[in-house]
């Protein structure tokens, strides 16, 4: 008889997305002429800049060549690209890295959900509250969740609030944890920490041979210039720090699908006897081993990315989006609203006002005014009582959507 892993049983079904357009779905049944505006999803809408599509163009073309075909590539990703990001990416930031400390891969998804892999089940996880459901559920399919209780928290999770009360930023953790996942800028707040405020937390890892693992997925997005783009901004960091970086929300390759994962040599992790192992050479281990490489094409056109006509291309799309974020956050503050984020990042989290629960005030949104967005208690206990809007959408839609909700009554 086979078995199942039993650690599934534990997963709660994919309640938010499914909830989301089951209510969508219910409305329009109702009102088949109705005009939803959708400022919920968290994909980008702007098409591929023409540095990058001359990029893939170039790609495909030497796969068409037998003087230039590639087969298998290296499982690390093409050196050319690499080395783009070293020098583009973390150079000019103050950060020497070697090609062979990068990773590229289909998806800042797979290798946020991945790298648990490489670490043992006895491991004390710590997530922020709201968080991005993958570092949580990648936990709890290997085992080391425990169970879900009433509270919507897992029994071995650590969990760290990020309140009004705390300003949207998570404390130090109050017990002892080995794997601590932080995202900032923040999805679903938008917010983000000074280097003043990610420092005490690489003293932490430090100071108690923990692991931070962090998603700069939104790192282009940062316009305030004392928010560092990399954790190896800050001193130590490369001793304790994974960084998770994306080309989805950069460069639009949410449907692409390339990334980069970070693992300096100096980052260790230690065995049942106390002695110290690089992390880099785990990583390896297991990407040589599960996963053989993007394709060729694609890494082409992300190294696009990196030409003087490419980072312009790319600049004027992420302006484009913060601009839609600056729309939202001046249409919810006329309207009264509290809100954060929105200014280092193209996510706006907001307070539903009165004393409305996240889904009370989607069905009022979607029922008043037809605009869609996401119910904060979808992302953690503590996203209770706030509502995620995404600059994504295009500029009409975006202005459209603030002008019904500046409409709204409470
Ligand atoms: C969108 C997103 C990513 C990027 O995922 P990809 O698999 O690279 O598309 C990573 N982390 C967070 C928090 C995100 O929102």
């Amino acid at each position: 008889m086979a078995k199942i892993n039993q650690n599934y049983l534990e997963l709660p079904g994919n309640y938010l997305f499914s909830e989301i357009a089951r209510r969508i779905q219910a409305y329009k049944n109702e009102h088949p002429a109705a005009d939803i505006i959708r400022l919920g999803i968290g994909d980008v809408t702007r098409p591929l800049v023409p540095e990058v599509i001359s990029g893939l163009q170039r790609g495909v073309a030497e796969m068409g060549d037998a003087r230039t075909f590639k087969g298998y590539g290296p499982e690390q990703g093409y050196q050319f690209l690499s080395e783009k990001i070293i020098e583009h990416e973390f150079r000019p930031r103050g950060v020497e890295l070697d090609p062979d400390e990068i990773f590229i891969s289909d998806g800042a998804k797979c290798d946020t959900g991945n790298i648990q892999e490489i670490f043992g089940l006895d491991n004390i996880v710590a997530v922020t509250d709201p968080v991005y459901p993958v570092y949580v559920d990648s936990n709890v399919m290997a085992g080391r969740a425990g169970k879900l209780g009433g509270d919507g928290r897992y029994e071995k999770i650590v969990y760290l609030p990020c309140t009004e009360a705390n300003g949207l930023k998570p404390e130090l953790p109050g017990t002892k944890v080995d794997l601590i996942y932080l995202c900032f800028p923040n999805n679903p707040t938008g917010m983000t920490l000074t280097k003043e405020e990610l420092k005490p937390w690489v003293d932490y890892a430090r100071a108690h041979q923990a692991i931070i693992l962090y998603d700069a997925a939104y790192e282009s997005y940062i316009q305030e210039a004392d928010i560092p783009h990399s954790i190896y901004e800050v001193e130590g960091a490369k001793e304790v720090a994974i960084e998770f970086r994306s080309y989805s929300k950069t460069a639009g390759f949410t449907g692409t699908r390339c990334a980069f994962t970070v693992v300096p040599k100096t980052v260790l992790a230690y065995d049942a006897d106390g002695n110290g192992h690089s992390l880099n050479r785990f990583w390896l281990r297991r990407q040589t081993t599960k996963f053989n490489g993007v394709s060729y094409p694609i890494q082409a056109g992300a190294a696009a990315i990196y030409s003087e006509a490419g980072r312009s291309q790319i600049r004027e799309v992420i302006r484009y989006y913060m601009t839609n974020a600056a729309l939202i956050r001046q249409g919810l503050q006329a309207s009264g609203f509290t809100i954060y984020g929105g200014v280092n990042a193209p996510y706006i989290w907001l307070k539903t006002p009165g004393s409305l629960t996240s889904w009370q005030f989607f069905d009022k949104l979607l029922h008043e005014v037809q605009v869609v967005g996401t119910p904060g208690a979808g992302f953690g206990p503590s996203g209770e009582g706030f509502f995620r809007l995404t600059a994504f959408g295009s500029r009409e839609n975006t202005e459209r959507a603030m002008e019904r909700i500046q409409k709204l009554k409470f």
